[in-house]
């Protein structure tokens, strides 16, 4: 396996060539908040697999709704006229669950991206319906992750990720994020910031003309991009421009909904509705691919208003509503509000935060700690502070490599090392990512 690691496939988000001279982990066994790779070495996931596994690696329930709708009904689709009872039930709980939120329908799809994807088209779709046809642009965050299908990319605030599929889709437009470390207008009071940063957005739409404008998508916390908590300002700021201006509200939650910020969702965090919210990982913990995007009651009464034809929805997937992935969801949903896991990701959020920033006061390296809303925490290398000129490339590889050896797994990001570990982690976790990257940083 070793050798044909990065011969016989290429890896998401990973140049081939870096593959084959510096192969990928193999990731073997998961137990608890650890996960053990090809050699048996075991380490607490600081990961929680992709920002996903928010109930650990052996959640019995999970495993066992998934075998029991594997025996009775192991696949059936929600296309034109059939649906399945697991789906039916999984959506009347979500319906509960996302209810504080103003969400009331839910459209399953088999991922994240899927979702944005059906966010943008449903928006489109919701201003054709009110015959409103020259709604059609998006606005979006630099900075923001928004997956990888072609309109996902599209409003993708990462230059990086958006050139080399060029051209995307037409009317995407950017506006500056809420990242105090580093912004254009040089302004380090997150509160100020937020201010320049909604100016920005007027000012874009304006630009733009408003009428032409579909929605707005954002991240709560922005997760890829580095974890950028905005001031808690900002949010509520954009619902407010949004509203006045026509423009619906998307919520891409994939990272943050079912209680990573230790809020159940992240627009409960900022106190916004918004009119979707793209949902998937922790929704079914990583156990099966699935996701949702949940659908405000003001959007859902136009659609369910319409009988001329014009909100028949011409999207789907034939994974929409799978019946093993809808038991797998249903019984994380039960088992995330039964350990009420957003109360524990805000204490071992704050500990975290807390050492990270005592980590920053022995190592110059460390430019920004940004976390302080459960577990979703960021450390952004630099080769000095006064510069905040990013640090050599090779460095947060080094420290996440020593970091590994000494019992965590981090993720690289750019000059950013990321952690977002399961919900469920103890303090004694906690302590030894903590450890495992002072080792890293004493490294070097
Ligand atoms: N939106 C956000 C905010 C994400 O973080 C991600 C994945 N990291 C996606 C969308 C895409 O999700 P997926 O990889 O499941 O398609």
């Amino acid at each position: 396996l070793k050798a044909h690691n990065a011969r016989s496939m290429w890896h998401p988000m990973t140049a081939p060539s870096d593959s084959l001279k510096n192969p990928p982990a193999i990731i073997t066994g998961g137990k608890g908040v650890r996960i053990t790779d090809i050699d048996g070495h075991e380490v607490v996931d600081g990961v929680g697999g992709l920002w996903n596994v928010n109930l650990g690696y052996s959640c019995q329930p999970v495993k066992d709704a998934i075998t029991a709708q594997m025996e009775r009904l192991p696949y059936y689709s929600t296309f034109r006229g059939t649906s399945n009872d697991c789906v039916i039930e999984l959506a009347e709980e979500l319906r509960k669950f996302f209810a504080p939120d103003g969400l009331v329908r839910a459209f399953f799809t088999s991922g994240g991206s899927d979702s944005v994807e059906t966010a943008l088209r449903l928006s489109r779709q919701y201003h054709k319906i009110r015959g409103d046809q020259g709604r059609v642009k998006f606005l979006s965050l630099k900075k923001g992750y928004h997956g990888t299908h072609m309109g996902g990319a599209s409003v993708n605030g990462n230059a990086n990720f958006r050139t080399m599929y060029e051209p995307l889709l037409p009317g995407c437009h950017h506006i500056p994020a809420p990242y105090t470390y580093r912004n254009p207008f040089n302004e380090s009071d997150p509160a100020k910031l937020a201010q320049l940063c909604l100016q920005a957005l007027e000012d874009e739409i304006a630009f733009q003309g408003a009428s032409t404008i579909a929605a707005f998508i954002m991240e709560p916390i922005l997760g890829a991009g580095g974890v950028i908590p905005p001031h808690e300002s900002f949010m509520p700021g954009v619902e407010a421009i949004c509203r006045k201006n026509g423009i619906l509200l998307i919520a891409d939650e994939v990272i943050t909904a079912f209680g990573r910020t230790g809020a159940w969702t992240g627009s409960r965090l900022w106190g916004v509705k918004p009119d979707f919210a793209c949902t998937a990982k922790a929704i079914t913990n990583g156990y099966f691919p699935f996701g949702a995007a949940m659908i405000s009651e003001r959007v859902a009464e136009v659609f369910e208003a319409d009988e001329t034809g014009k909100a028949a929805i011409g999207h789907g997937y034939t994974y929409s509503g799978h019946p093993v992935g809808a038991a797998a969801a249903l019984a994380c949903l039960a088992e995330t509000q039964k350990l009420d896991v957003k109360v524990n990701a805000a204490a071992r959020g704050t500990e975290l935060y807390q050492g990270l920033l005592a980590l920053q006061a022995k190592h110059a390296l460390i430019g920004d700690v940004r976390g302080g809303h459960g577990l979703m925490c960021a450390l952004e290398l630099v080769a000095d502070r006064a510069s905040k000129k990013p640090a050599d490339k090779a460095i947060p590889g080094k420290v996440q490599a020593v970091a590994y050896q000494s019992g965590a797994m981090v993720r690289v990001s750019g000059n950013n090392i990321i952690m977002s570990p399961p919900l469920v982690l103890t303090s004694a976790d906690v302590q030894v990512i903590l450890s495992s990257l002072e080792a890293g940083f004493a490294a070097l």
